[in-house]
């Protein structure tokens, strides 16, 4: 999801989504368990962390305590929601605040997770301000937007250089958070499903309900046009880009 276009209808359209970005359970535990030598309960937080599908993942993946910030006070009320109907207010604690400088004093932590939001910040600037928060060792776990192949067709070209021109290739990702300070302990793309199963097809019924909900409305029908291209976009070219998932030590 892109923060740039018209919000009052990107939080609408996203609210009751099982996900706000491509992910799932296979791939926050594969990612997971690249992390090697983390304590029996480590301390964890997860930025932009939405409705919360990923933090509680990782609370069945660790017996940690987890921190999950984000800065829609709507997703976090449903991750509280979606935590006290599971009991596990003791493990996870909801927060509304910005994932560049997140609310919570209890760190230094063992683990930062990032699902789908760093771009809210920038690559480079939050694995730089996360580096502050980790312990010495502690790792990180992130998924970003990557191009997977160099000879990217145009209208591909365009729809990125318009949503997120901060997209690059994986490999300069992997420099990047090199030069940056951390190991890399792997990477790898989220499969496709991901995009599709997990996100976009639940999508795809929301679009459908907004559609009708906003009948006549331009700023929301060009709104609802826009998020049809992304997903256009993605039927067509899902070759060249896609998410990259890399976990991270703070190399010390
Ligand atoms: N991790 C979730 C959500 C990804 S969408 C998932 O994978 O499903 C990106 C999230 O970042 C949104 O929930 C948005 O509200 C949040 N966000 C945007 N800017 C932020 C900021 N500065 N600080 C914290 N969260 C932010």
């Amino acid at each position: 999801m892109t923060e740039k276009r018209i919000p009052k209808y990107i939080y609408e359209l996203f609210h009751n989504t099982p996900r706000q970005g491509p992910g799932n359970l296979d791939c926050t535990a594969k990612a997971f368990n690249l992390c090697g030598e983390l304590p029996d309960e480590p301390l964890v937080l997860d930025l932009g962390c939405g409705s919360g599908t990923q933090t509680l993942d990782l609370a069945k993946l660790c017996n940690g305590r987890i921190i999950a910030v984000d800065s829609h006070q709507a997703f976090v009320d449903k991750l509280a929601e979606r935590v006290r109907a599971r009991g596990l207010e003791h493990r996870i604690s909801p927060r509304t605040g910005d994932m560049a400088a997140p609310p919570a004093p209890e760190g230094p932590f063992d683990l930062i997770w990032c699902e789908g939001a760093v771009y809210n910040v920038g690559f480079e600037r939050g694995l730089a301000l996360w580096r502050e928060l980790l312990k010495p060792g502690g790792y990180v776990g992130l998924s970003e937007s990557a191009w997977f192949r160099p000879d990217i067709p145009k209208e591909c070209w365009e729809f990125w250089e318009e949503t997120y021109p901060d997209i690059r290739p994986v490999e300069a990702q992997l420099e990047a958070a090199r030069r940056g300070g951390y190991r890399v302990m792997g990477n790898f793309p989220l499969p496709k499903r991901c995009w599709w199963e997990e996100f976009y097809v639940p999508l795809q019924d929301r679009i459908q309900e907004m559609d009708r909900k906003y009948a006549g409305n331009q700023e929301a029908g060009e709104f609802l046009e826009t998020m049809r291209h992304e997903i256009r976009i993605y039927e067509n070219y899902s070759d060249w880009y896609g998410y990259e998932f890399y976990v991270l030590r703070r190399a010390d």
